[in-house]
C-alpha cells in the first residue's frame, strides 16, 4: 500500500475511534417541493448557543416565507402535513410577538431574491441535535407566506411549500 494511503487508512482509524455516532455535532436536510424535486439543503451545527442552521434554497416564490422546525421527521404527505407542527417540547403558544411565545422550532422568516433564491445563517436558541433527533425526529419547512410571529397556532404563513427530514 503506497504510505500515504496507508496514512489515511491510519488517521481514518483514529477518527472512527474519536467521533461515535453518538458526538454527532452536525446533521443536514435536503428540502423537497411536493412534487419531489430537491430545492435546496440545510446544514445544522450545533454551537454552546443553540443550533446554527445555514440554508441554501430556490425556486420560491420572491419574498418573505415563515421557516420552521416542525415536530416529525416525515415529509411524506403531499401537503407535508405529516411533519405535524412546529416542534415545541415545551408546550409554549407560536411566535416571537407572543408574550407566551416561542416554539423551540420558530425561526425567523426567510426573504427569497426576486430569482426565487434564499441564503439563509440563523440560529434557533436553545436547542440541541438531540433535541431534533428524538423518536419521530424533525424536519425544516417552508411555507408559502411570511409567519407573522403572533397568530396561533403558526402564524397564518399559508400552505407548506418545502419539507426536509433532518437527518444525521
Ligand atoms: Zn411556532
Amino acid at each position: 500500500m503506497p504510505r500515504l494511503a496507508s496514512a489515511a487508512a491510519g488517521l481514518a482509524a483514529v477518527l472512527a475511534i474519536a467521533l461515535p455516532a453518538q458526538a454527532q455535532e452536525s446533521a443536514t436536510a435536503t428540502l423537497n417541493d411536493p412534487e419531489g424535486a430537491a430545492l435546496g439543503e440545510a446544514m445544522v451545527t450545533e454551537t454552546p448557543h443553540g443550533l446554527l442552521i445555514e440554508l441554501v434554497v430556490s425556486g420560491l416564490s420572491p419574498g418573505e416565507h415563515a421557516f420552521h422546525i416542525h415536530e416529525t421527521g416525515d415529509c411524506s404527505a403531499a401537503d407535508f402535513t405529516s411533519a405535524g407542527g412546529h416542534f415545541n417540547p415545551d408546550g409554549h403558544a407560536h411566535g416571537y410577538l407572543d408574550p407566551e411565545g416561542i416554539h423551540a422550532g420558530d425561526l425567523p422568516n426567510i426573504f427569497a431574491d426576486d430569482a426565487g433564491v434564499a441564503h439563509v445563517q440563523t440560529v434557533a436558541a436553545g436547542l440541541t441535535l438531540a433535541d431534533l433527533f428524538d423518536a419521530d425526529g424533525s424536519a425544516f419547512v417552508i411555507h408559502a407566506g411570511a409567519d407573522d410571529y403572533v397568530s396561533q397556532p403558526s402564524g397564518a404563513a399559508g400552505g407548506r411549500v418545502a419539507c426536509g427530514v433532518i437527518e444525521g
